[in-house]
């Protein structure tokens, strides 16, 4: 399995900020190449921009979020068929901040996970529990509950168009992050749930990130957990020295 590290770029940078961080991400990657699959989520003005930068390069584009709806009068929406013919090859969808922010629900988030599979794209399904949650034992229940309410009604999901990421809420944009420990607690439970869900060849072969507050110190630890197998990295995502250092610890 390759691991896979995401950068979700979320509403940060402008047009010449973008196109100097990938920049200095084709440099680096250049002079030192790295292992895992990399990805990353830019805001949508500058995917297409991006995708040129990106010809020749081992970084694979994602965007950040695709309209539940296929095409037509949804003012402000871009559809996952843009996304592709603009060069994206993931989506992350049920991110917890379009989940508390923006209305995506389970049956919002299942129908852009099938515009999604609709339009070839792969897709990062985002899953975790709020810290009142976890403080009352729920959080394997809300992770569970988050992934059947998408994976019971897609029957087109398979290992390779497939990566879950497990964000605790309460670790995300907060500098606290899950410890490894915690953080593998989750990640074997999705793991089994996989197994059942799929059966275990596939099941075992999906790509599990971590994503909150994960940095260049805290992600050997993390990425030394068998089923965690990548990380959907925020803030970190935004320097180019920081990111490669958290793809080369994967
Ligand atoms: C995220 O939003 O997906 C994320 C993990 O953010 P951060 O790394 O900044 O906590």
């Amino acid at each position: 399995m390759q691991n896979i590290v995401a950068g979700n770029w979320k509403m940060n940078l402008n047009k010449s900020e973008a196109l100097g961080l990938v920049n200095q991400l084709n440099i680096l990657l250049k002079e030192n190449p790295i292992q895992c699959e990399l990805v990353i989520c830019p805001p949508f003005p500058w995917i297409a921009l991006l995708a040129a930068e990106l010809e020749n390069s081992p970084i694979q584009l994602g965007a950040q979020n695709c309209a539940a709806q296929v095409s037509g009068a949804f003012t402000g929406e871009v559809s996952a068929s843009m996304l592709a013919s603009a060069g994206v090859s993931y989506v992350i969808i049920g991110h917890s901040e379009r989940r508390a922010l923006f209305g995506d629900t389970d049956a919002v988030i299942l129908e852009k996970c099938k515009r999604a599979l609709e339009a070839n794209l792969n897709v990062i399904l985002c899953c975790g529990e709020s810290l009142a949650e976890r403080d009352a034992g729920e959080a394997i229940h809300v992770v569970y509950s988050q992934l059947k309410a998408v994976l019971d009604h897609c029957k087109e999901f398979n290992a390779d168009n497939l990566v879950i990421a497990y964000e605790p809420v309460w670790a995300i944009g907060t500098g606290r992050t899950a410890s490894p420990e915690q953080a593998a607690e989750i990640h074997d439970a999705i793991r089994s749930y996989l197994n059942q869900h799929f059966g275990e060849q596939t099941g075992n072969a999906i790509r599990l990130q971590y994503g909150g507050s994960c940095n260049a110190s805290n992600a050997a630890g993390l990425f030394a957990k068998s089923n965690i197998n990548g990380g959907l990295i925020g803030g970190a995502s935004l320097k180019a020295e920081d990111f490669l250092s958290i793809a080369r610890a994967c």
